[in-house]
């Protein structure tokens, strides 16, 4: 490793760190997995991808708001829009949100919104985005970049930590390679080298490192195997009618086959995979919601009466 990596570096830490993302905690014994829809596309669309996930057993509510395309034509995301509809899902389906942060500038309003900030592959070196992180008070998900070595990648969480924010996980998501099969190589490699080199969490994200959703479930379980700290996941209700990454997201009948297989062989690889929540969770989070809205409702009746009469 470059010997200027003098923060994120394992012998600064060798017990690992952990990030928090509210009470979700990734790098400890737990392995976690954040999952949605790659853009928030309308409330309904995210809706039912967060219910789908949360009740398969996600941790994480994961969705774009602001969308880097690589063509200018493309789906560019809802923005500010889009971040109040993912506050919104997170929050009834009692998930932590992540959503990417694309300009300096944007970032107190998404971190108004979300749990955590991610940096895409094509920010991975954007050096005043990843200093002005290291004062956003979120913690940060920063992708490996289409092209970026390993040391890359490690000296861009450097950037983040020195300005002041440890509470980084990185994510290797595929590179750039000669083969044509698959959109990326996901390069597992880096998950163990990435191990020793660096205290910081790894989570894998075989949506982008593969590009085809046949190959997902694989994926998954091989990031697994290499002591991965998670996964990141597309999730879609409707794949083949994405506005974004279609042919990458999985249905939530897909995502909660493969949770089934992972719970199965998390323990196997030495860590636990939280139990996806019993049928009593719903009900309960529904019956609290609409405590909630009929709060709302006899507060707005009261103001109305209040108004009519003059008070
Ligand atoms: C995404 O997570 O939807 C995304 C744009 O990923 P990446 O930056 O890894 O391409
Ligand atoms: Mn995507």
């Amino acid at each position: 490793m470059s010997s200027a990596c003098k923060l994120v570096g394992r012998a600064n830490r060798p017990e690992g760190t952990v990030v928090a993302i509210r009470d979700v905690i990734i790098g400890g014994p737990e392995f976690v997995v954040a999952a949605g829809p790659c853009a928030v596309e309308s409330k309904d669309q995210l809706m039912k991808a967060s219910a789908g996930v949360a009740s398969a057993g996600a941790r994480l509510l994961r969705a774009g708001a602001f969308k880097p395309r690589t063509s200018p034509y493309a789906f560019q995301g809802l923005g500010e829009e889009g971040l109040r509809l993912l506050a919104l899902a997170g929050r009834s389906a009692g998930l932590p949100t992540v959503t990417e942060v694309v300009s300096t500038e944007d970032i107190p309003m998404v971190a108004e919104y979300a749990d955590a900030l991610q940096v895409g592959a094509r920010n991975m070196q954007n050096f005043a985005l990843l200093k002005a992180l290291g004062g956003a008070g979120k913690p940060v998900i920063l992708k490996r970049g289409l092209s970026a070595s390993i040391d890359e990648l490690l000296m861009a969480a450097e950037y983040i930590v020195l300005h002041g924010n440890p509470q980084v996980v990185l994510c290797e998501r595929g590179i750039r390679t000669f083969e044509t099969a698959t959109r990326n190589t996901l390069d597992l490699n880096a998950v163990a080298v990435l191990k020793q080199m660096t205290h910081l969490p790894v989570i894998v994200d075989p949506s982008h490192g593969t590009g085809r959703r046949d190959l997902i479930a694989a994926m998954s379980r091989a990031a697994v195997a290499t002591g991965a700290d998670g996964l990141l996941i597309e999730v879609h209700p409707a794949p083949d009618s994405a506005l974004s990454d279609g042919a990458q997201s999985i249905t939530p009948a897909a995502f909660a086959k493969l949770m089934c297989e992972l719970a199965a062989l998390v323990p196997v690889a030495g860590r636990q995979l939280a139990p996806a929540p019993a049928p009593e969770y719903h009900r309960g989070r529904i019956a609290s919601i609409d405590d909630a809205v009929d709060r709302l409702l006899s507060e707005r009746a009261r103001l109305m009466h209040e108004e009519s009469v003059g008070v």
